[in-house]
């Protein structure tokens, strides 16, 4: 680690823990009172941590303490959704969205810089792909997010911009930092990650030592349909994402969540429903059907209500669970597969 740390978001607590020990001088504890003011109190900057001495303070700020995101927008939904713009150090903008249930409230944040995955009905796949994000710039999008709420934030789902599976390192790591019990101590339970079905990337998470909720956006049951919606299932077909399933499920114990977006004439015709419960048989998941939600440049569209209706007669016909998504921030292209940091 480097003496100066312009990064301190990123920091596991052990780096604290060194850096002021070893940086600082410091002992131990006052690793947790740092991490209690930034954590906890959401307090950025060190001029205001009051149980600091004043000499503290001064050598702490020539260290540059914490590095935010620049917030550029905040747009408010009619149904209450928050959409934040954020600009990183070095330019690169993304979004996060703030969806307030009423009893309880989810972020969803960015993971990378656009997407290289190009699934053809997402906005942020059109807008190509520039960089991962670094743990610290995922856990400044849910801070400053909490900082401007006025409160503690209950849920985060990796479901923004970008594939958290292509970014193993840092999304695992912002997880650590956001669970620590001395930092954030966001429970496993209350972090869901959304993959499009990164092989590898599931094996991890069904090894990682903390036991997150894993969502898997399918969206077909077979792979020549599969393949023309997300190029992604080219690398990796559907025996080999089934066969990973398996793998999280018999590791974790968790139940997993299929994401299936709606698409008129495409996906939407219940004999699909079929398939997959075949192609999903002993896995137990909860299905969440999402409409398809209109991006620019976009040629696919919403089924009507009847079609929907009929495709979820199908599952329960065949005895999955499931839900149709309630959809929020669409005023505002907020909504599933919108985000596209657009100026
Ligand atoms: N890259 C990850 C997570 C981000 S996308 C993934 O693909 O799972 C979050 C969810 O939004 C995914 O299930 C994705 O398939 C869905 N989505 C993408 N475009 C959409 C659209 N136009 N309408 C509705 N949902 C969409
Ligand atoms: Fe990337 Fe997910 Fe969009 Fe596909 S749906 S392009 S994986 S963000």
């Amino acid at each position: 680690m480097n003496d100066d740390i312009r990064d301190a978001l990123s920091m596991s607590y052990d780096e604290w823990l060194s850096w002021v020990t070893g940086v600082l001088k410091e002992p131990r504890f006052r690793a947790d009172q740092l991490c209690q003011w930034v954590y906890g109190k959401k307090i950025l900057d060190c001029h205001s941590m009051t149980n600091l001495s004043k000499e503290l303070r001064d050598r702490i700020a020539c260290e540059s303490l914490v590095k935010i995101p620049v917030q550029i927008r905040d747009l408010k939904s009619k149904d209450g959704t928050r959409k934040f713009l954020w600009q990183m150090e070095d330019g690169c903008r993304v979004e996060s969205v703030l969806l307030d249930h009423s009893s309880h409230t989810t972020a969803c944040v960015s993971c990378q810089v656009g997407c290289p995955l190009g699934c053809v009905f997402c906005a942020t796949g059109k807008a190509g792909y520039t960089r991962d994000l670094t743990a610290g710039e995922i856990i400044g999008q849910f801070l400053v997010m909490e900082q401007r709420l006025g409160k503690n934030i209950n849920n985060i789902v990796f479901m923004g911009m970008g594939e958290p599976l292509l970014n193993v390192e840092n999304v695992f790591k912002s997880i650590r930092i956001l669970n620590h019990p001395k930092m954030r101590n966001l429970g496993g339970r209350h972090i869901t990650l959304s993959t499009s079905g990164v092989v590898p990337g599931i094996r991890d998470l069904a090894d990682f030592e903390i036991p997150v909720r894993l969502s898997v956006s399918l969206h077909a049951p077979n792979d020549a349909l599969r393949g023309k919606l997300m190029p992604i299932n080219k690398k990796y077909p559907l025996s080999t994402l089934i066969e990973a399933m398996h793998y999280y499920k018999k590791r974790s114990g968790e139940r997993i969540t299929i994401e299936y977006v709606i698409m008129d004439g495409v996906n939407d015709d219940p004999s699909l429903a079929f398939e997959m419960a075949a192609l999903l048989d002993g896995l137990g998941v909860y299905v969440n059907i999402i409409s398809y939600n209109s991006v620019s440049g976009g040629t696919m569209k919403r089924p009507p209500e009847g079609k929907i209706k009929a495709f979820c007669a199908a599952l329960t016909e065949l005895s999955i669970e499931h839900e149709v998504r309630r959809e929020k921030g669409t005023d505002i292209m907020a909504a599933c597969g919108q985000l596209a940091a657009q100026q």
